[in-house]
């Protein structure tokens, strides 16, 4: 499920493929997926203009127009992007489709369409209006400390709490928390406020690191739950444990409970 850093990735994909070449046609085969927006504001704000640069802030992409807004996308479980000279002979699948005036097409692919399709008049309104925290690359150590320790729920759901601080999910928090030593049930506000710098500082790491490897996951091997998401597995830190497996807020978490000690 593409977190913070996949979307970098796909922000990046974006930049090199489908930045100021004027957009001839837009088509949308998925209008369930629209998000605060009407199908005629994606193809009336978007046919005949340019993208001119891109955002991120958590989960979301931006693409800002030359003229007018934004298109918004959120990738969902399965979104992602493909740039491609069409032919004849094959057909492409495609949420949204931008037909550019050079001849290629820029796809947004999304097979399970659980991602946002949208249209945004500007984009800091926007999430400032639907609430969302600062990016989880971008918050402060105080102002991450301060919001997290007012949450009295488990530490995990906080971090993936997307009004709390944007582009954690369920992947990544589990490694931070692994990280951390710290058991993703522990309520967040029992926690201290070194405790939450040290989450703070391990989210910071890992998800640069994701980043700068553009979450190529086989680059990430020393990240052990991004790799191996199971129970019973013996805990790679030697502490003779195993891991093991829960629903956390509704969420699979994968921690090693020798490791990771529990604060109520
Ligand atoms: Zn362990």
């Amino acid at each position: 499920m593409p977190e913070l850093p996949e979307v970098e990735s796909f922000k990046r994909y974006f930049d090199k493929t489908s930045l100021h070449q004027k957009i001839k046609k837009v088509r949308l085969s998925a209008p369930d997926m629209l998000f605060y927006t009407q199908e005629k504001d994606v193809l009336d704000n978007l046919e005949g203009n340019i993208f001119v640069e891109t955002r991120r802030h958590g989960k979301f992409f931006f693409a800002l127009l030359k003229k007018n807004g934004a298109l918004l996308l959120h990738f969902g479980m399965t979104g992602k992007f493909l740039y491609y000279t069409p032919d004849k002979k094959s057909h492409r699948s495609f949420a949204l489709l931008v037909e550019f005036e050079n001849g290629n097409c820029l796809a947004f692919q999304d097979s399970r369409r659980l991602g946002m399709i949208g249209w945004v008049r500007d984009v800091d309104e926007f999430i400032q209006r639907q609430g969302y925290g600062a990016d989880a690359l971008k918050i402060s150590e105080k102002d991450f400390v301060a919001v997290v320790h007012k949450r009295k729920t488990a530490i995990k759901t906080v971090l993936m709490n997307q009004r709390v601080v944007a582009g954690v999910g369920n992947e990544f928090s589990d490694e931070i928390l692994f990280q951390a030593r710290i058991h993703p049930e522990s309520t967040a506000n029992v926690l201290t406020a070194a405790q939450l710098k040290t989450i703070y500082g391990h989210m910071k790491t890992i998800l640069k690191e994701a980043v700068k490897q553009n979450a190529d996951r086989d680059k990430l091997r020393q990240y052990f739950f991004l790799e191996n998401r199971r129970a019973d597995l013996k805990c790679p830190e030697g502490c003779r444990g195993f891991t093991e497996f829960k629903t956390i807020g509704g969420r699979s978490a994968y921690f090693c409970p020798s490791c990771q000690k529990r604060y109520a």
